[in-house]
């Protein structure tokens, strides 16, 4: 099974993606993991959208395309989530394209309904642990006071550098402008499915199995 999480930045798709990959196997592709890991690991690639991605521009549909295209070589388990990918019409309909010669499907698209005012709140605070990933937010759920993550124990958090609120105003801009056209997309092509992003974590994670078991 293969799906999509469409959102804007903040509506929560990294979280659900997490449980996904521990609850059903599944494997987590976010563009923006890896456009992050490349920067960090000082390739060429990183070094090109180091500049854009702290701006909170688009990077290239080229670039993006490339990297899902080497993902889909790999292991695919219990099926791929697409996370933070499409996010342009043209990465929509490439996507397309690299299933069908996969002779893959892609089985729902799951949009994460949230409104700015929260993800502004949501993206402000947000952290994560430096080992497992785990996501906290200073006001909803902070570090836990003795400074080990509640999950993995780890003791180093991290702040993502495009987590100000001067870019996440670039980033919901792009947002709207570029990724939202594809809710109408993908409902035109029947494959929309919409559950309540501001709903607790623990309720979005049973919307979202409702439809994958459905
Ligand atoms: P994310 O972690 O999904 O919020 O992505 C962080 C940043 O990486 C975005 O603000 C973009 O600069 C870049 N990025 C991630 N995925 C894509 C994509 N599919 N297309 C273009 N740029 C992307």
């Amino acid at each position: 099974m293969n799906i999509i999480l469409l959102g804007p930045p903040g509506a929560g798709k990294g979280t659900q993606a997490r449980t996904l990959v521990e609850t059903r196997k599944m494997i987590q592709l976010s563009t923006g993991d890896m456009l992050r890991e490349a920067r960090s690991s000082g390739t060429e690639m990183g070094k090109v959208v180091a500049a854009v991605m702290d701006r909170g521009g688009l990077v290239t549909d080229e670039i993006v395309i490339g990297l899902i295209r080497e993902k889909l070589e790999g292991d695919k388990q219990g099926g791929f989530i697409f996370d933070g990918f499409p996010r342009t019409l043209a990465q929509a309909d490439a996507l397309a394209e690299l299933l069908a010669e996969k002779s893959e499907t892609l089985d729902a698209v799951i949009e994460m309904r949230v409104d700015d005012a929260a993800l502004v709140a949501r993206i402000a605070g947000r952290s994560t642990c430096g080992s497992c990933g785990e996501v906290y937010n200073d006001t909803s759920r902070p570090i836990p006071a003795d400074g080990h993550c509640e999950n993995c124990g780890g003791t180093e958090f991290k702040r993502r550098a495009d987590d100000n609120e001067e870019s996440l105003k670039v980033r919901l801009m792009e947002y709207y402008k570029k990724t939202s056209p594809l809710i109408g997309y993908y409902y035109a092509k029947g494959q929309l499915k919409s559950v309540d992003g501001l709903a607790s974590m623990e309720d979005v994670e049973a919307e979202i199995a409702a439809i994958l078991d459905a």
